[in-house]
């Protein structure tokens, strides 16, 4: 199991990942708020905003694979028109990473030329990567910097010193990424982080996210459930507590519906059920009347 999936989030470490975060973001110029696509508004950090300041900021939608390209568009377009510069990447694939340093450099255009006019010349653009555990944060900053510079991970007990990464001519990045605590209060976060794999499977029931992944998935793309021999007939006529248990049947596992439930959770996070956003990206938006 991976280090940052077994952090505990108490009271205490939120306060020092604040502070180390808060600390680091002096040091950048523009700081990339990475989210997983497919839950971009549960896999925010409840008070990001707030820690990163009025610092420059562009907010990345990783896994852009594994999410619906529509809802994907749709999600840019609702942050753009909050006002935030918003861009979506797969950077296991290494989709969309020049697209993001393009964005990054528009974004210190208007200070560079300020600089420019000051007779400064513009340094490296200065970056680092922020976000709760699992959107890919070191998958991001291996594919930014590339195979040359080997990224050593830190020795138990001894803190490293932070170390600035080239990437390209034009930017800096910082080799450890700010790594913040996911949204608690909202049950329905809880499910969607654990399905995408954010928070441990243990602290909830297998059963429940498995319910909750079929209700999205006979909305959003009922044509995944072909895998487990489900029909448009029988997602007519069954709810999707009586879906889950012919699935289980036809899976041939009886009563097992926790095996079954594992099974489909398994298929979504290794992308056998299609391209699906959890976070459907009209419920952001607030409708008059
Ligand atoms: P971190 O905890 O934020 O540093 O996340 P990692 O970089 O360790 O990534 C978590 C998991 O997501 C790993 O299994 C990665 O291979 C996977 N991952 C990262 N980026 C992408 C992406 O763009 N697409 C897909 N499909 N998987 C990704």
């Amino acid at each position: 199991m991976k280090l940052s999936q077994t952090i505990q989030w108490f009271p205490g470490h939120m306060a020092k990942a604040r502070r180390e975060a808060t600390e680091r973001i002096q040091m950048v110029d523009v700081v990339i708020e990475l989210v997983d696509a497919r839950i971009p508004e549960s896999s925010r950090n409840p008070i990001v905003q707030e820690i990163i300041g009025q610092k420059p900021s562009v907010i990345v939608l990783n896994k852009m694979d594994l999410a619906n390209p529509q809802d994907t568009k749709r999600w840019i377009q609702t942050y753009q028109e909050q006002g935030m510069h918003a861009i979506a990447i797969d950077a296991q694939h290494n989709k969309g990473l020049n697209a993001l340093k393009k964005l990054l450099q528009d974004i210190m255009k208007p200070v560079h030329e300020e600089q420019r006019k000051k007779g400064v010349k513009p340094r490296d653009i200065r970056l680092m990567i922020l976000g709760i555990p699992n959107v890919g944060k070191s998958t991001l900053i291996n594919r930014f910097v590339g195979k040359n510079q080997a990224i050593t991970g830190n020795k138990p007990g001894v803190t490293k010193a932070q170390r600035w990464l080239k990437v390209g001519q034009q930017f800096s990045l910082l080799d450890t990424p700010g790594i913040l605590w996911p949204k608690f209060e909202d049950p329905d976060v809880g499910k969607k982080l654990a399905i995408t794999g954010a928070i441990k499977d243990q602290l909830l029931h297998m059963d429940d996210l498995a319910l909750y992944l079929l209700d999205r998935l006979v909305d959003a793309n009922p044509e995944a459930l072909k895998r487990y021999n489900i029909s448009q007939n029988d997602i007519d006529a069954l709810s999707t507590v009586d879906l889950l248990l012919l699935i289980t049947e036809k899976m041939g596992l009886r009563e097992d519906y926790d095996e079954a439930s594992f099974r489909i959770i398994h298929d979504f996070r290794s992308h056998r059920l299609g391209s699906l956003t959890l976070d459907p990206p009209y419920e952001s938006v607030s409708y008059e009347g």
